[in-house]
């Protein structure tokens, strides 16, 4: 079978950066698994893995236009250190979610001056270009009920979970 709309796909891969460090992998023994089509992986590894067939293993290069998008600069945002007294001791590194006029944006915390917290709402992958080496392990009709929620469910899903 092959990689379509509406099938399930699992793969395993490595991701690397220009300079050849691994980022990010998923081997045999834990494959993701993702339904395609719909937008669950970045634009440019879903092109990547259209119709490509079972056991396939190849490379792609994505830019970030493709990936994690470019580094934007209005996604950084300056917090009244007050708005943080619920939360306790506020470091580096902390991740929650902004609610903006008009959106909600997982942001990190990247500095904190006296009264302020620095906030970041680019992806760390952002302008970054993305060195994949990707094995398609196992495509398979998605079931109604995957369709339904839009994202595959089972193993190596970041769905696999009850619906009760
Ligand atoms: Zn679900």
């Amino acid at each position: 079978m092959k990689v379509a709309k509406n099938t399930v796909v699992s793969i395993t891969y490595t991701l690397k950066d220009s300079e050849g460090n691994l980022i990010d992998s998923a081997d045999a023994s834990d494959p993701l698994a993702y339904l395609h089509g719909v937008g669950n992986l970045i634009p440019g590894m879903e092109k990547a893995l259209d119709d490509r067939d079972n056991g396939e293993t190849f490379q792609v290069v994505i830019p970030p236009e493709e990936g994690y998008g470019m580094f934007d600069e209005e996604l950084i945002w300056e917090l009244e250190k007050d708005q943080f007294a619920e939360l306790g001791e506020v470091e580096e590194g902390l991740q929650f979610v902004l609610e903006t006029e008009d959106d909600q944006v997982l942001v990190t915390v990247v500095d904190i001056k006296d009264d302020v917290v620095i906030v970041d709402g680019n992806h760390e992958l952002a302008d970054e270009t993305l060195y994949f080496d990707i094995t398609v392990v196992d495509v398979r009709e998605a079931t109604p009920e995957e369709l339904e929620h839009g994202h595959a469910h089972g193993p190596g899903s970041a769905h696999d979970h009850d619906h009760g």
